[in-house]
């Protein structure tokens, strides 16, 4: 069942959205060589408890830690961890959850540690510009899998990503995973009607070569197949009567 959001509750999910996005800020400037996952996800937990919310992730079906921290080729849900240093070249994705008094927001960015290579530039502003292109068909009246992941998909044959199709987006509110299930490609449906009040998690997942993924033996860790780097970006956005409106930014 796809949940409609009361004004209360999209009140309540802006601020959510507000200090996820905080988190995101404080992650621009720490990211840099030298750091090690684990300070990164202190940092985070630190700002989201003293915001007077709950790290969305912290004991969610077990995962240790407050942030996901996924280095270069891992896709998502790595693991924060001291022995994981950042070094110069290096790409990471930020995913970052908060429950603020019973609701949730959502959101992902990769981040460069120091200097990239073109290429890796390349694959963020790509997998970037696929969940903007996301978000803009993500309005009242339209069938989701025809417009957002639609959108989602033709950014990555576009650029000539590897699409991860194991994960994907997904409804959010009092509950992190609602339906519906966001694919990242055309799934073969139309997809559910939109209407105002839901809230939606779109987050497309770009690889440099194949698609294909699998965990490692921490059971968390997302990886590549291949090895090829991958990025992750991801908001949590609200279907209105008019213009989507991203909720993990920083309201006024
Ligand atoms: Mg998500």
């Amino acid at each position: 069942m796809i949940t409609k959001k009361s004004r209360h509750e999209i009140s309540l999910m802006k601020t959510a959205g507000s200090i996820v996005a905080e988190v995101h800020e404080l992650m621009k400037e720490l990211v840099k060589p030298g750091v090690s996952t684990l300070e990164l996800d202190e940092k985070a937990e630190k700002l989201i408890r003293e915001r007077k919310a709950i790290p969305a992730f912290k004991g969610y079906h077990g995962f240790p830690g407050s942030i996901c921290a996924s280095i270069n080729e891992q896709v998502v849900h790595g693991i924060p961890s001291g022995d994981v240093v950042l070094k110069e070249g290096d790409i990471i994705s930020v995913d970052v959850g908060a429950i603020y008094k019973g609701l949730v927001g959502d959101a992902a960015i990769t981040l460069p540690v120091g200097e990239i290579t073109d290429e890796l530039k390349e694959l963020l502003k790509g997998t970037e510009e696929a969940l903007y292109a996301g978000i803009e068909g993500l309005r009242a009246g339209n069938k989701l899998y025809d417009t957002v992941s639609a959108a989602v998909e033709d950014k990555a044959n576009e650029y000539g990503y590897g699409i991860v199709r194991n994960y994907g987006g997904h409804g959010i509110g009092r509950s992190m995973h609602e339906d519906p299930f966001v694919y990242n490609f055309r799934p073969g449906v139309p997809g559910p009607e939109l209407k105002p009040g839901m809230a939606i998690c779109i987050e497309p997942m770009f690889n440099l070569g194949t698609g294909s993924v699998h965990t490692e033996q921490d059971k968390w860790t997302v990886v590549t197949d291949d090895g090829k780097a991958s990025a992750h970006f991801e908001h949590t956005i609200l279907v209105t009567d008019s213009d989507p409106l991203i909720l993990t930014q920083i309201h006024a």
